[in-house]
């Protein structure tokens, strides 16, 4: 065994699991102090103790307001859907629990130190993959990379089915439909595969569907048909549901090698068993199944190809256990889906050989045997005001589905004639309708010489690379005012409660360890306020001083330079990409005209951070004079307020100091006589 040995994790919604590579360079699965391949993604936060796994699941139905389960679902957000122990908890640190259990406890399995990659779905935008990259860092994991679960998937059956050479390049050309639908998530992806290339064509997905779905209409049948009985309904108690939704899980799985079986529903004292039919189960859940089927449908669109063009179909997710699924993928491709690796393990796996293949290229000894391309699964774009119409609209700079490392640009002109500053505003999402997509991040271009005309050019590059990092850059030729900008997400976690989070996780020895360590502030309530990273101008102001010293994105990562030749380099005036899958990746026709048809607003003296005062950025910068008037009356106000009191505390404690001669409290007034 190596020193330092490559691992992958799934880190996975309802179930996360880890695999090395053996000494016979295969995969294998790790499996955890209790024994077990898979382990709950479910965290108890006991007084005593903080327990991952199996055994936090036991507790969820006893110790609801204890136990996180699904915090995968949460990413992104600021805190975790529900409040543990009556507290709020960013979701990350509740992934850093579960990370910090699989990493101790591989690494004992091992014998050696690991260095991982962590699976995310293909959906996760940019937001979330960093928080799951912090997660890791919180748990003191070392993170080679962040990889797509279907590519990941893709490679595992690659090599389980002997289609990928020992060096893990794909032997022959194979498009490979990846179904995954796990506990929480639902992900379809459509990969290439040839020799030396792994190419994701496109990919889509629902990040709220999955078997906790298929639970949910089986405990809603259950439940009424006991509410029909007894007229009460165990949905109303959340002992009651925490104990339906494990005996509706279980019906479930049943029905997965059964064709009847019963579900007990225990409510108020008293119990009903439910019989329930596959054939009936596929009734209620139908819609569910024809979600995907559609999801499906339209990544196979997108990427122009059809049914009939699909070679392979890999079912991965416990989900796919339920006989409708790969049924309902024979009949759509005519297919039978693989299964020559067990649906659960198959994202870990893959996981493991694209951490081999990273380390193997960080060494540097070895050419790169094959290269992966994702795609970006959102688009990106930018804030602009249609000449013509004067609305704000987002312009798509890097559609999604564009293969990574993408590099478009985009022309732009200012507003107004002597325009000072302009607002680069970075926007992810498909619609045109800046309010329908998600800021992500905000920079300001200032000092623009005077005299520029109205419609001068600005140009705008974005390079996004393979491990999701976007890198911006604005440019006004003849100025050489330009400005870059390494994008940090906006939400989520500052880079200080990082650390502590990360010392309260590095403190616990083992996997027993005392709540009363958590930094009393760190359990409290998060304000909006704490959370928020620096305001971008902070961040990009450094970048602007020194603009060619800011490496894209790409060039950041060792392993992302290498992983794909560029080959989304963009050009054109309209961002038109080069990429081979050109209909896929095509901006969005109401981006209208070449040129003069976007423009970039003008910012106001100050980077207005809330998106709702962005009104304000549209004013002419004037506002500087106003602004020196209302401090220097500040001061002014302050200044006599503060004299006065201390004239006052003055003549109370000496009333011969009062040389003004007026009253002071507790100090009389010499009378007049005297
Ligand atoms: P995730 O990746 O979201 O953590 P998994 O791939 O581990 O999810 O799948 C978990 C889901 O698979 C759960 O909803 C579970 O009920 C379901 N599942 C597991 N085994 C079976 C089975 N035999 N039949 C039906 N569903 C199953
Ligand atoms: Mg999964």
């Amino acid at each position: 065994m190596p020193d330092v040995q490559p691992i992958g994790i799934d880190l996975g919604t309802t179930c996360s699991a880890v695999a090395y590579i053996d000494e016979h360079g295969k995969t294998a699965m790790v499996r955890n102090a209790e024994g077990e391949v898979l382990t709950p993604s479910v965290v108890l936060f006991d007084e005593e103790e903080i327990i991952v796994g199996r055994e936090a699941k036991k507790a969820a139905g006893v110790e609801v307001g204890k136990v996180a389960e699904c915090a995968k679902r949460d990413m992104g957000r600021e805190s975790y859907a529900k409040l543990i122990n009556g507290k709020e908890m960013p979701p990350e640190v509740i992934q850093a629990y579960i990370l910090k259990k699989l990493m101790l406890e591989t690494e004992a399995a091992l014998g050696t130190q690991v260095k991982a990659v962590i699976t995310v779905p293909a959906f996760f935008d940019e937001v979330r993959r960093k928080a799951t990259t912090d997660a890791g860092e919180m748990a003191g994991l070392e993170v080679l990379d962040i990889v797509n679960e279907p590519t990941a998937a893709a490679l595992a059956f690659g090599e389980a089915a002997g289609y990928l050479e020992d060096d893990g390049t794909p032997r022959e050309m194979m498009r490979v439909l990846v179904y995954d639908l796990g506990g929480g998530t639902f992900d379809v992806t459509l990969l290439e595969l040839r020799p030396g290339d792994v190419r994701t064509l496109a990919t889509d997905g629902d990040t709220h569907l999955g078997g906790r779905d298929w639970d949910q209409q089986l405990a809603d049948h259950a439940a009424d048909a006991f509410a029909a009985q007894y007229g009460s309904d165990p949905r109303e108690d959340p002992g009651s549901l925490v104990r339906l939704m494990r005996a509706v899980e279980e019906a479930k799985h049943t029905l997965s090698i059964r064709n009847r079986t019963k579900i007990h529903v225990e409510h108020a004292g008293q119990a009903l068993d439910l019989s329930l039919t596959r054939e009936e189960f596929y009734d209620i859940t139908a819609h569910l199944l024809e979600r995907t089927a559609y999801t499906a449908g339209e990544v196979l669109r997108v990427a122009g190809k059809t049914w009939q063009d699909v070679s392979k179909v890999l079912l991965v997710g416990g989900s796919t256990r339920m006989p409708m699924v790969p049924e309902m993928l024979e009949k759509l491709t005519g297919i039978e889906p693989d299964s020559s690796i067990y649906p659960d393990e198959a994202v870990a796996r893959g996981a493991a050989v694209f951490a081999r293949y990273v380390m193997d290229q960080g060494a540097g000894d070895k050419q790169p045997s094959f290269t992966v391309v994702d795609v970006n699964s959102h688009s990106l774009g930018i804030l602009g005001i249609d000449q013509e119409t004067k609305r704000k609209e987002n312009v798509i700079i890097i559609a999604r589905n564009t293969p990574l490392p993408a590099r478009a640009a985009r022309n732009f002109v200012t507003k107004t004639d002597n325009q000072k500053s302009i607002v680069v505003q970075v926007l992810e999402g498909e619609s045109t309708a800046p309010e329908h997509c998600s800021v992500i991040g905000k920079a300001v271009l200032r000092n623009l010489p005077p005299g520029l005309k109205q419609g001068w050019p600005i140009r705008v590059t974005y390079q996004y690379g393979t491990n999701g990092r976007l890198s911006v850059r604005a440019v006004v030729p003849g100025t050489e005012r330009e400005i870059v900008m390494e994008l940090e997400r906006e939400q989520g976690l500052s880079s200080d409660r990082l650390k502590q989070w990360k010392q309260t996780l590095t403190a616990e020895v083992g996997r027993k360890r005392s709540a009363s360590t958590i930094p009393a502030e760190q359990q409290s309530v998060m304000t909006p306020t704490q959370r928020k990273a620096p305001p971008a101008a902070q961040r990009v102001a450094k970048a602007a001083k020194t603009p060619t010293a800011t490496p894209a994105a790409a060039a950041a990562s060792p392993i992302a330079a290498q992983r794909a030749a560029p080959q989304a380099t963009t050009t054109a005036p309209q961002a038109t990409t080069t990429a081979p899958q050109a209909t896929t990746t095509a901006p969005q026709a109401t981006t209208t005209a070449p040129q003069a048809a976007t423009v970039m607003q003008p910012a106001a003296t100050e980077v207005v951070s809330s998106p709702a005062s962005s009104e304000t950025v549209l004013r002419p910068k004037n506002k500087k004079g106003l602004k020196v008037w209302y401090y220097l009356a500040g001061y002014i106000i302050s200044a006599t307020v503060g004299l006065s009191i201390g004239y006052v505390l003055m003549c109370m404690i000496n009333p011969e100091a009062d040389f003004l001669n007026i009253w002071v409290p507790g100090v009389e007034a010499p009378s007049e006589e005297e």
